[in-house]
């Protein structure tokens, strides 16, 4: 099966051996060594200097790296601003709901683009904002988020900025010092191809060391997670098999040339199936300057609906993801991270023109 979903992905041979690495114990050496060279590599993908970022890993999915990132980088006086233009923005304002940190928002509509001004004028509203949330790639429409000018209003208001890099670790520029990042939540299961299950945040350690106290979480409080790993601990029974994933996923990144020639290689493979689509008539949602190179959102066929789409071609061995919410009915989704060939999309557009012309010419 081909999956074209944004995670969980296509394992590459090397990653799905990793799987099957010898039991081990995480009270024993060997786990501390492995957990040490995941965080080094995770801190080495944007060249991090590793005296000032640490990477934090996290057994659980990427909304658990999210929900710890926010629930213990906004100390108790603290108010988070919370961009929201997709289903992942409005989670980072659930979460906050969710711990009863103080909150407003800028709400720009699903795929709508976030507006500096309307930031500026949230902010000027409301003094009290310590922080600023806002997903990089909101995998709800693919539209990518650019966070350089906004990081730079960040850091004129002195507002700590937090990242929802889920969908955009390890295929998208993050410039960490340049925009002036505090912390971004991400996971080891989406771009960076090893399985679902390891989440992490890379912050800065100064951000770290001001973490809530006392902490709104047992299970999330980074800074408990921080002091552990670093002391060559962990204070939870970890998900052992995801983290050799991970380790071997980080290696074989860094082996390909890091997450520029991933990004490149994201680009040709998302552009192979746009022009392929373009085609048959099918039309991308956002043009492609504003969408990410990891997804793009494509409007159904006239008369199709998604699950017939979804259907057939799950038939032809490949797994392609539905627009979230209200969006299911007019749009469908294409991944391309993971380990995925160019003639897979040769192949899958040849299904796609196969289904398109049946489609039509059944009146059902
Ligand atoms: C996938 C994703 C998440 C988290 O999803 P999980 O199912 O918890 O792994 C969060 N934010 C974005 C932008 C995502 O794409």
């Amino acid at each position: 099966m081909i999956l074209l979903n944004p995670g969980p992905v296509c394992l590459s041979p090397g990653v799905r051996r990793a799987l099957l690495a010898p039991d081990l114990c995480h009270r024993e050496p060997e786990f501390f060594a492995l957990q040490a060279a995941v965080r080094a590599r995770l801190v080495e993908v944007y060249g991090l200097d590793p005296s000032r970022w640490a990477a934090v890993l996290l057994t659980g999915s990427g909304t658990a790296a999210v929900e710890a990132m926010l629930a213990s980088l906004v100390p108790a006086a603290g108010r988070l601003l919370v961009l929201e233009n997709g289903a992942y923005g409005e989670r980072m304002s659930a979460i906050a709901r969710a711990h009863a940190i103080e909150r407003v928002r800028v709400d720009a509509g699903w795929g709508g683009a976030l507006e500096l001004d309307s930031v500026e004028r949230a902010l000027d509203a409301n003094p009290g904002v310590s922080h600023l949330g806002v997903v990089h790639h909101e995998t709800t429409t693919g539209r990518l988020n650019r966070l350089d000018a906004l990081g730079a209003l960040c850091r004129r208001r002195g507002v700590q900025l937090l990242v929802d890099a889920v969908s955009s670790f390890g295929a998208e520029e993050i410039d960490f010092e340049g925009w002036g990042l505090a912390a971004c939540a991400a996971t080891g299961g989406k771009c960076l191809h090893g399985v679902p299950g390891l989440g992490f945040v890379v912050a800065r350690r100064d951000a770290l060391a001001a973490a809530c106290r006392p902490a709104r979480s047992v299970y999330l409080d980074l800074a408990l997670h921080h002091a552990e790993q670093d002391r060559g601990g962990t204070p939870f029974t970890p998900g052992l098999p995801a983290f050799y994933a991970l380790a071997e996923a980080l290696r074989e990144l860094a082996e390909q040339g890091g997450w520029r020639a991933r990004q490149a290689r994201y680009r040709s493979l998302a552009q192979r199936v746009a022009r392929g689509l373009e085609r048959l008539g099918i039309e991308p949602l956002l043009p492609a300057g504003d969408s990410s190179v990891v997804l793009r959102s494509y409007r159904l066929p006239e008369g199709m609906l998604y699950a017939f789409l979804h259907d057939e071609l799950k038939k032809r061995s490949f797994v392609i993801y539905a627009g979230q919410g209200a969006l299911s009915a007019d749009l469908f989704r294409i991944s391309t991270m993971g380990e995925i060939a160019d003639g897979d999309i040769d192949r899958l557009l040849d299904a796609f023109a196969e289904i398109v012309r049946t489609g039509e010419g059944d009146p059902e």
